[in-house]
């Protein structure tokens, strides 16, 4: 059995044990020692890493009652062996930890709202609240939470040996089902909550808590948020993207929303009489090209290769030219690519056969049925030409329809 050392003190970040087995495991080693401050992954957090003598500690975990270091590399068993944590994960995990326990305190005290899930990854942590607190909700919670960092109060641990001498302690969460002994964190003033992790000593040691981001989660509210470092540099990145955002619309800062808001309706203007334009032009293009078109055995052909139009607009213009028996083939040469479409009228061969050879010709795909048919391909060098030859073809197929 291994002595659970941050268990009674969160702050020890070296020390000296003895190691009881190295077992290998994989490409690594197994560590049990007699003594211990690296938590193991537990509690919804990541374990601690460090080194144990010359092997590096990359993973800890519990086996039932044993607590196993997972290194690069074997010690000896028996060896007296100095260890070291990474103090500064150490440190930066303990703040989330107990930056959650202030603001699961803050919305539990708030609103009710009670912690039914923490996780804490590296980067970010998050803290599932078992009801819906709405936006100014997470605001005063956050609030609140800071404000109790900031009176710096006292966060301990204690364990009770009984489930009496628990009585009498006013727990956040009901410690039915769990038995003794059991550790308690206390923030004196506010919080009691069972937890197995350590935490930092006063709640000023936190730093600043911030709730970036809430969303509806099982019926409750999922809360992302950063504490300490993690928020500095949270607001330090947010203020580089606005600070890049309002340069970008050479305003102030405080003014960039209204920028972006005011070039978002611009957009929306311009689309619009984008649309409007497009849609006076269409009218002289469908004119153009009936006026183009070529009676072959009682139908109408057209064949045209035309510029930047997209598949929308193909289907309207080709709509245009569908009274009476017609068959309408349209190219659309973005330069790179080479749209088309084929849409028919009264006539009997079917478009999704029509377009085959359009494919064939372009090495293209493209299919359809009935009436309608569409495609694209890499734009050939000689698409006017290759427009030509597949005019030909067409004219073939109404003459012998
Ligand atoms: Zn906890």
């Amino acid at each position: 059995m291994t002595e659970r050392l941050y268990l009674s003190d969160s702050m020890l970040s070296a020390f000296d044990a003895t190691v009881l087995s190295c077992e290998p495991q994989g490409d690594g080693y197994l560590i049990e020692l007699d003594r211990s401050a690296f938590f193991p992954n537990k509690g919804g957090q990541p374990c601690d890493v460090g080194t144990i003598g010359d092997a590096a500690v990359t993973d800890v975990n519990e086996h039932g009652e044993r607590l196993l270091h997972r290194t690069d590399r074997a010690v000896a068993v028996g060896a007296a062996v100095h260890c070291e944590l990474n103090f500064a994960r150490r440190f930066d995990i303990m703040q989330q930890h107990t930056g959650e326990h202030l603001l699961s305190y803050c919305a539990w005290h708030l609103f009710g709202a009670q912690n039914v899930g923490f996780h804490c990854a590296l980067t970010y942590a998050t803290l599932d609240l078992d009801k819906p607190v709405g936006h100014e909700g997470i605001t005063e919670i956050e609030t609140l939470a800071n404000r109790l960092a900031a009176e710096n109060a006292a966060v301990t641990a204690t364990i009770y040996e009984t489930e009496e001498d628990l009585k009498g302690i006013p727990l956040r969460k009901h410690a039915e089902g769990l038995t003794a002994p059991i550790r308690i964190v206390t923030i004196e003033g506010s919080d009691a909550c069972t937890c197995c992790a350590p935490h930092v000593r006063r709640t000023g040691e936190i730093g600043q808590l911030k709730i970036i981001e809430a969303i509806p989660y099982k019926g409750g509210t999922r809360c992302t948020f950063l504490c300490g470092m993690r928020a500095l540099r949270h607001a330090q990145t947010m203020q580089d993207t606005v600070s890049a955002i309002a340069l970008r619309f050479s305003t102030a800062r405080d003014q960039a929303e209204a920028a972006v808001q005011k070039q978002s309706e611009d957009l929306s203007n311009a689309k619009r009489e984008l649309r409007q334009a497009y849609a006076a032009l269409d009218e002289y293009l469908a004119k153009a090209l009936m006026q183009d078109a070529e009676d072959v055995n009682g139908c109408r052909l057209i064949v045209r290769v035309l510029e930047h139009v997209d598949a929308k607009r193909l289907r309207t213009l080709a709509g245009a030219t569908m009274n009476g028996r017609a068959l309408t083939v349209l190219f659309s040469d973005t330069g790179e690519r080479v749209s088309y479409l084929l849409a028919s009228n009264g006539i009997k061969p079917d478009t999704g056969l029509l377009i085959g050879a359009v494919n064939t010709a372009l090495s293209g795909n493209g299919g359809g049925r009935g009436t309608l048919a569409q495609g694209s391909a890499k734009r050939p060098s000689d698409l006017p030409e290759i427009a030509e030859q597949l005019r030909g073809y067409f004219r073939n197929v109404l003459l012998h329809e």
